[in-house]
C-alpha cells in the first residue's frame, strides 16, 4: 500500500499534526518537532505527549508511516566550530525530541561548507555530527535528504550520499529520503517510467535501495539540473505528473512516508486524492492499524 501525506503544521502543538494529517486523507506526515526557526526551545511535556500518541493512534499513524523534520538552522557540516557545535547540539536535542515522541526517524538536510572548506572535508564533518547523535542516542534512523545543490548545499549527487551512509558506523540507524525535486533540480530525471528506473538503478548501484526510507514528493518550478530549489504542486512544475503516476505504481516505493512538501497546503487533500488514484488505491481505505 502506498501512504502519502504532506509537512502539516504543529501550530498549537506537536498534538496537532496527526489530527491536520488525518483530516486530508494522509496516510503519512512529516513534522518539525518544535519551532523550526528557533535554536532553543522548551521541553515537550507529558501532556501534549501523552495527546500526540493517541492523536497517531486514532488516526492509524505507525511510527515508520511518521518522517519528522529537523529545524533548517541546522549545518551539521558548518566550517565554523562554534556554528557546528551548536548544530550538533540542536540535532542530538531533535533526535531526543523524536525518541520521546516515540518516532524512528530524523529527516535532515546534510550541510554546507559555505565555500569556506573543501565538500570532502565538510562530508566528513557531516558524518561525524551523525556519528556523535548517534552514539548518544538509541531507537531514531538518522534520514539523509538528498537535496537541489543549491548553493554551497551538499547531498545532491548519490555519490555524497553514498560517502555519508560509508562514514556512518552504525548502519542500521542510518538511511535516506529522495526529494523528487531536489533530485530533478540535482539532475536525475524521472519524468518517464524508463527515466525512473535509470534513477533507481544508480541510487541502487551507489547508495544501495536498502537505504532508501521516505520519498518527498514535490514537482519543479525549474529545469532539469537547475540546482534551484523550488517547489510546485504536483503536475503543475516541470517534472509532471507521468513521474509521479510512475511512483505511484512502482512496488518499491509501497508502506513508507511519500510526503508533499507542495506549496499549496489548501490543495493537499485534492493532491493526496489525485495520487491515489494513480496508484489505483481507494483513497478512503482505512490504514492497516
Ligand atoms: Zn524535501
Ligand atoms: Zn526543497
Amino acid at each position: 500500500m502506498k501512504r502519502v501525506g504532506a509537512h502539516v503544521s504543529i501550530a498549537g502543538g506537536i498534538e496537532n499534526a496527526p489530527l491536520q494529517a488525518a483530516g486530508i486523507g494522509a496516510k503519512a506526515f512529516a513534522l518539525f518537532t518544535k519551532n523550526q526557526r528557533q535554536w532553543r526551545v522548551p521541553e515537550l511535556t507529558d501532556a501534549s505527549l501523552e495527546a500526540f500518541r493517541k492523536n497517531c493512534s486514532d488516526g492509524g499513524f505507525l511510527p515508520e508511516h511518521i518522517l519528522p523534520h529537523d529545524s533548517y538552522l541546522i549545518n551539521l557540516g558548518s566550517p565554523e566550530p562554534e556554528k557546528l557545535d551548536r548544530s550538533r547540539n540542536a540535532f542530538f536535542d531533535e533526535m531526543q525530541r523524536a525518541e520521546r515522541m516515540g518516532l524512528r526517524m530524523l529527516n535532515f538536510h546534510p550541510g554546507s561548507h559555505l565555500n569556506q572548506i573543501a565538500p570532502e572535508a565538510c562530508l566528513r564533518l557531516i558524518a561525524e555530527s551523525i556519528n556523535m547523535a548517534l552514539d548518544r542516542s538509541s531507537g531514531v534512523t538518522a534520514v539523509i535528504e538528498n537535496t537541489a545543490g543549491q548553493g554551497s548545499n551538499l547531498g545532491s549527487r548519490f555519490e555524497d550520499l553514498a560517502m555519508l551512509v560509508d562514514l556512518v558506523e552504525d548502519k542500521s540507524r542510518v538511511g535516506v529520503c529522495l526529494d523528487t525535486c531536489h533530485l530533478f533540480a540535482g539532475g536525475y530525471d524521472i519524468r518517464t517510467g524508463e527515466a525512473l528506473e535509470r534513477m533507481t538503478g544508480e541510487f541502487d548501484r551507489v547508495v544501495g535501495l536498502g537505504y532508501l526510507k521516505a520519498m518527498h514528493l514535490n514537482d519543479a518550478k525549474q529545469p532539469l539540473g537547475s540546482r534551484v530549489d523550488r517547489h510546485a504542486c504536483i503536475g503543475k512544475g516541470e517534472i509532471g505528473i507521468e513521474a509521479f503516476a510512475c511512483i505511484m505504481r512502482h512496488p518499491l516505493f509501497d508502506e513508507m512516508p511519500l510526503v508533499l512538501e507542495t506549496p499549496d497546503s489548501d490543495g493537499w487533500e485534492e493532491e493526496i486524492r489525485m495520487l491515489y488514484r494513480l496508484a489505483g488505491q481507494d483513497f478512503s481505505t482505512p490504514s492497516a492499524f
